[in-house]
């Protein structure tokens, strides 16, 4: 069973009763709770670079990496430093600081077309106000979104699909009114014949389109060609918005996100961006942002409204800021090598165990899917032999390597991932993929 474990979890597993009594499952965010694989959740202590210490005392490499926050590693030098210096200062002011104007500044330097942002405490948050000025800019309610593609839980973004064409969504989550996910359209991913026919039918009452910039959160399946250039022009000739989210690619695929990678749709940029992750540095703050026009509709100088009590925080502001400015060209020629090395070193693993399995990747983001074919859309996803996965996360995670607690995930890797983290990974990969094969 997966809760056999060769590991001593004494101490996590006390820490869990403890929870599960004052908290639903035990855990702030629901994959944490290790449902998809069954087992105990380990409950972190310390983290440093690319370990990660349990109140057990055991170390793992991690593969998480706070699904995606910690590009730099754990309790990077100069980031440490940025926040004792900030906290020094402060907490939280409810007032301007400066620290969010050089935020803004350096993602506005680096997303070419953004001109402007505002600074929010979650991706959600990003999504939910984006979502809300494209409906305030256009006068329009319906929103197109892409099976698989997860934008935080904003109620008509929650919504999943039937299979096939335009379907109406039903809420994929209890408490999301109908009519909430009445105005939310479900369409496969990398299917331009499925936006056509929406926008065909629809296309004077839709505000946006909104798509992960190359979606991870199905895995990694990055958009066919042509396809982002596609929704571009469809969007463009029915009055619509398009909302590019890269809450998890921005500054991760490139300095400039996938934007930076996959470079301007024909026809143009995306309206509005949305962003959080690494540029909070590992503390809450993410981002909207787009055309200054666009963005002048935001009180206060127009209609939408939107606000926040820690928006901008001094100190989730000068982490973000901290670990943007050490994003160099050099940490993202490491993350390349480090999710090569890991990526590849796993294929030849599962491939000798004889399990089937795909890589995919949108730059250095990667995940290994469990099953022989591309994937291009979530029905491909859900292809996947999960419990051939579970058995590869749990031997893994018995010998010291913490990977994502599902299948459908994004493996997240570090620039701070160094030679001796990585040659344990290696090692760890030949035992799991025979594990995994043992069905
Ligand atoms: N959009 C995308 C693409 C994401 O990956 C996530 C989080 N995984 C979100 C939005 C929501 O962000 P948060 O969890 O910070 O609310």
């Amino acid at each position: 069973s997966p809760s056999d474990t060769s590991t001593e979890t004494t101490g996590s597993a006390a820490l869990l009763e403890r929870a599960r009594a004052v908290t639903p499952g035990g855990v702030n965010s629901p994959v944490r709770a290790f449902r998809a694989v069954g087992g105990t959740p380990r409950f972190i202590a310390s983290a440093q670079g690319p370990w990660l210490t349990d109140v057990d005392g055991n170390r793992y490499v991690d593969l998480i990496c706070s699904w995606g926050p910690m590009i730099l590693g754990h309790a990077h030098p100069a980031v440490m430093d940025a926040v004792q210096q900030a906290a020094a200062r402060g907490f939280s002011f409810g007032t301007p600081s400066e620290n969010e104007v050089a935020l803004a500044e350096e993602i506005v330097r680096r997303v070419d077309p953004v001109e402007q942002v505002r600074l929010v405490s979650s991706g959600t948050e990003a999504t939910m106000s984006a979502l809300r000025l494209a409906r305030g800019a256009t006068g329009r309610s319906k929103v197109v979104k892409f099976a698989g593609c997860y934008h935080g839980h904003v109620d008509p973004l929650l919504a999943a699909a039937g299979s096939g064409v335009a379907t109406f969504a039903l809420p994929d989550s209890a408490g999301v009114p109908a009519s909430s996910a009445h105005e939310t359209i479900v369409l496969p991913y990398n299917d331009v014949a499925a936006v056509e026919a929406a926008f065909a039918e629809h296309g004077d009452e839709i505000a946006c389109v909104i798509t992960e910039a190359s979606p991870g959160n199905m895995g990694v399946v990055p958009p066919a060609e042509g396809f982002t250039s596609a929704l571009r022009r469809i969007t463009r000739e029915h009055g619509a918005l398009l909302i590019t989210d890269e809450v998890m690619t921005g500054f991760r695929c490139s300095p400039a996100g996938w934007y930076g990678l996959e470079g301007e749709p024909d026809g143009g940029a995306p309206d509005l961006f949305t962003f959080g992750k690494v540029m909070g540095g590992g503390f809450p703050a993410a981002a909207f942002g787009g055309r200054a026009d666009l963005m002048a509709r935001l009180a206060p100088d127009g209609p939408v409204y939107q606000a926040g009590t820690l928006a901008g925080n001094p100190i989730a502001t000068a982490a973000g800021l901290a670990t943007l400015q050490h994003c160099t060209p050099e940490v993202y020629d490491r993350l390349d090598v480090v999710a090569h090395t890991i990526a590849d070193a796993a294929s030849v693993a599962l491939a000798q165990a004889g399990v089937p399995h795909t890589v995919q990747w949108a730059g250095s983001m990667f995940s290994v899917f469990f099953t022989g074919d591309e994937v291009r859309d979530y029905d491909g996803a859900k292809a996947q032999d999960t419990a051939a996965y579970g058995r590869f996360f749990h031997s893994m995670l018995d010998q010291g390597v913490h990977l994502p607690p599902s299948a459908f995930e994004a493996w997240f890797v570090s620039a701070s991932h160094d030679d001796d983290a990585i040659g344990h990974v290696l090692q760890a990969l030949p035992a799991a993929a025979r594990a995994a094969a043992a069905g």
